[in-house]
């Protein structure tokens, strides 16, 4: 009977040993991989206000992580769908697909959105409009690869104000990406990922979360008030207009957030979990106020104190030991036309609707004198979206087509233009910029000519954008923090597009389908020689 105990404690012994060694192995891997996009932060940011950062925000990349000072996205595409889509993908336009926020479709005749997707509907509204999927991105993610490895068993979801950035971000088989409905500000999803909200997003839109950000006074750090939130009278106002562009609304998004690791589990299940948060409102105000301005600055400072609380939260959750994160950008932004040419800097605010006006009149004077037509159905600045049928009928091909709206490009100011036909032979010449054109390339959409923009102009008659080549929109941080990354400032070459690589290698899985991004290894800590580990297995 002794003995027969004695043999039983000793099973029990040993059993514990190998739950050890499972659980040790397993300890490597992170529980959760928390991937933060700010819309529109550029790359300047971080040094800029650094001094203006309290504990555990930003300064947690600054002074405990690996941060990647000159980071730059090689493409001319620097706008939010192609930006959230290179940073999970790992590649640029030319690898995934997508190359606009939204583009003209030949077929339908009309300008459709990068995730806009007839054969789905929204979820959590009622509404006819259509609903929206990844249905547009050639290449695959890096949550999609956590989930082959996984067999499905790593759970990702992604979550913004805006639909492009959380689908884009989920992939393909995110389990969940959650936007908000602009007028109400309801979170809200497509069929493409279920047919009806989880019980616990049910529960957050009707605890009115939206309401309580409504008259609000927004405040800078010496308690100024910068704005109110209020509805003004006679105006139709949602929640998108009111309370997008503060920074109440990216309290909005991380309380959205914590409730999801609450209610989704993540981090506690036996895979590596994947949350992506794009925080849009940055963007919102930044189109409006530009990169120099107090409003902005406030907005970062206040950022500062929501990553703070929020990676408290985390440590609270899950213990940070557990967790990789990263910051990083979907683009920067171009200074407000007025205040670069007060410096005497040539910087305009065009008018995207006087171009296409101009282009047209060029083009039927050239093609079709005597008879007008729409040759251009939509310029999005600097991309112009041609009309084929409207070419067809003056009997010209694409080739002459689109090297027609280029030459009327050039004739209202452009630098230059890349044609799609160009750009689908790979016909650039053999430079820096030649290759970010060759970046930027998508088969996507119809005919197109992409124009090169002078720099400081922008193609909105107030405020500024982001759509250009040049550094001021391609700069974004790229900063990691985690038990893998040596902290440190690096100043070597590094690309949105390793992000994915990075953390692809580090898991041990393959990178997406398309990445073409390096491994940081400059910021790894010293390569050891490991054991073979498979993910989530044993030594
Ligand atoms: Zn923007």
């Amino acid at each position: 009977m002794k003995s027969l105990l004695r043999r039983v404690a000793l099973g029990l012994f040993f059993l514990w040993l190998v739950s050890l060694s499972f659980a040790s192995a397993y300890n490597a891997r992170p529980k959760l991989i928390v991937i933060i996009v700010i819309d529109q932060f550029r790359g300047d940011y971080l040094e800029r206000y650094r001094d203006q950062f309290g504990e555990g925000g930003f300064r947690l990349f600054l002074d405990h992580g690996a941060n990647f000072t000159d980071c730059n996205y090689n493409y001319a595409n620097t706008r939010t769908a192609p930006g959230h889509a290179t940073l999970l993908s790992g590649a640029y336009s030319n690898g995934h697909g997508i190359m606009a926020n939204e583009w003209w479709d030949p077929q339908k005749k009309r300008v459709v959105t990068s995730v806009q997707d007839d054969g789905t509907k929204l979820v959590g509204v009622s509404s006819s409009a259509p609903g929206s999927s990844p249905h547009n991105l050639l290449a695959d993610t890096l949550g999609d690869e956590l989930k082959l490895a996984t067999q499905g068993k790593a759970r990702v979801f992604a979550i913004a104000l805006k639909d492009r950035a959380a689908i884009l971000s989920a992939g393909f088989s995110g389990d969940g990406a959650y936007w908000i409905d602009s007028k109400t500000g309801a979170w809200i999803t497509s069929t493409y990922y279920r047919s009806d909200l989880p019980k616990w997003v049910q529960d957050f839109n009707d605890n009115k979360h939206a309401e309580k950000y409504l008259s609000q006074q927004w405040k800078d750090g010496n308690g100024n008030a910068l704005r109110k939130t209020a509805r003004r009278p006679g105006k139709e106002a949602g929640f998108y207009e009111l309370i997008g562009w503060t920074p109440l609304a990216n309290d909005y998004e991380f309380d959205f957030a914590r409730e999801l690791i609450a209610n989704e589990k993540l981090g506690s299940g036996p895979a590596t979990d994947l949350l992506a948060i794009g925080l849009s409102p940055n963007d919102i105000l930044g189109h409006e106020v530009g990169p120099d301005s107090p409003q902005m600055q406030a907005m970062v400072v206040t950022t500062d104190r929501q990553l703070a609380s929020f990676f408290d939260f985390l440590k609270r959750q899950l213990g940070l030991a557990s967790v990789w994160l990263t910051l990083s950008a979907d683009h920067g932004i171009a200074p407000l036309p007025p205040v670069a040419a007060k410096l005497h800097i040539p910087a305009a605010n065009l008018s995207t609707a006087q171009m296409r006006t101009q282009i047209n009149q060029w083009l039927s004077d050239k093609v079709s004198p005597g008879h007008a037509a729409e040759y251009v159905k939509s310029l999005d600045y600097p991309i112009a979206w041609l009309d084929q049928e409207a070419f067809a009928a003056a009997k010209i091909n694409e080739e002459d087509a689109e090297r027609n709206v280029g030459e009327a490009l050039l004739s209202i100011g452009l630098r230059g233009y890349y044609t799609r036909a160009q750009l689908a032979r790979g016909d650039v010449p053999n430079t820096e910029v030649g290759l970010q054109y060759l970046h930027s390339y998508s088969p996507g959409g119809g005919w197109y000519v992409m124009g090169v923009p002078a720099p400081f102009t922008v193609g909105i008659p107030e405020g500024t954008d982001h759509t250009s080549p040049y550094i001021y929109d391609t700069h974004v941080p790229l900063a990691f923090y985690g038990l893998p990354f040596q902290p440190g400032t690096y100043r070597t070459h590094a690309e949105p597009v390793d992000l994915a690589v990075t953390f692809a290698s580090l898991l041990g899985i393959n990178p997406p389908t398309h990445a073409v991004g390096r491994v940081l290894t400059e910021a790894l800590e010293a390569p050891q020689h490991e054991p073979h580990r498979a993910m989530g297995g044993s030594r």
